[in-house]
């Protein structure tokens, strides 16, 4: 499948510091968000470590032996799992960075197959015939409270414990990686997103201004415009890939 892409990361309207990091590798179908958390620099630091770490480990993987059989998806996991012990091992060896974490979701395309990976709360979604499906299932307290039936999607959208999170990347030795395959079909959308979109736009929104974009640039200026019209609470981090065709 071809696709066109583009990404957009902006520290908002109240933040001093970006903590989101973007990386679209074209050539590789690759595309991650990232969104730091943690004392003074830190967070930059950690998400940044992040997306620099799963490059390189996937870039070495691209052209794996002849006898490894690993999967895109153990690829993914892998790599992510080298990113977790990097950005844990530099909290470990600075004193500044101690706190550090982030999340990340990345989104893998070889032929009409996507592999989608995440640790966090950052999304990708799957936009297909006007409807937009969540492909990852939020790590975050509110989020687990409503998949157990003790929040509404009301409640969860406006508790005060909407920002707690409880799988991060560096915040402990070994970390567990939600990864999925999805078949993908020509006109399909994915959206990567950091919370600082999604907590100001709704989902419908999302859909709507990808689905009326033809240029994805576009399309995530556009997103990121209208969180900042809303306050900009946050750093505001978005990907969207078009699936062109063969
Ligand atoms: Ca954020």
């Amino acid at each position: 499948m071809k696709v066109r892409a583009a990404g957009l990361t902006d520290v908002g309207k109240v933040r001093a510091h970006n903590e989101d990091h973007l990386a679209l590798v074209d050539e590789m179908g690759l595309f991650m968000v990232a969104d730091g958390m943690g004392g003074q620099l830190a967070g930059e630091v950690a998400s940044h470590l992040a997306v620099e770490t799963i490059c390189q480990v996937l870039a070495v993987a691209e052209s794996p032996p002849e006898e490894d059989e690993a999967t895109t998806a153990d690829r993914l996991v892998t790599a992510i799992r080298t990113a977790n012990r990097a950005i844990f091992e530099a909290g470990q060896n600075n004193p500044d960075w101690c706190n550090m974490g982030t999340t990340v979701v990345v989104a893998k395309i070889d032929d009409d197959q996507l592999t989608v990976a995440h640790v966090g709360d950052s999304r990708i979604y799957l936009l297909r015939a006007r409807t937009i499906t969540q492909l990852t299932d939020d790590h975050s307290l509110v989020a687990e409270q409503q998949r157990l039936g003790l929040l509404t999607r009301e409640e969860a959208a406006t508790s005060r414990m909407k920002n707690v999170i409880t799988r991060a990347l560096g915040a402990h030795p070994q970390v567990v990686v939600d990864v999925a395959r999805h078949g993908l079909l020509t006109g399909d959308r994915i959206v990567l997103c950091s919370d600082g979109l999604t907590n100001m736009v709704t989902d419908d929104e999302i859909q709507l201004v990808a689905a009326n974009h033809e240029d994805p640039a576009e399309a995530c200026a556009r997103l990121v415009g209208m969180a900042n019209q809303r306050g900009g609470k946050d750093n505001i981090t978005v990907i969207l890939v078009v699936v062109a065709g063969e």
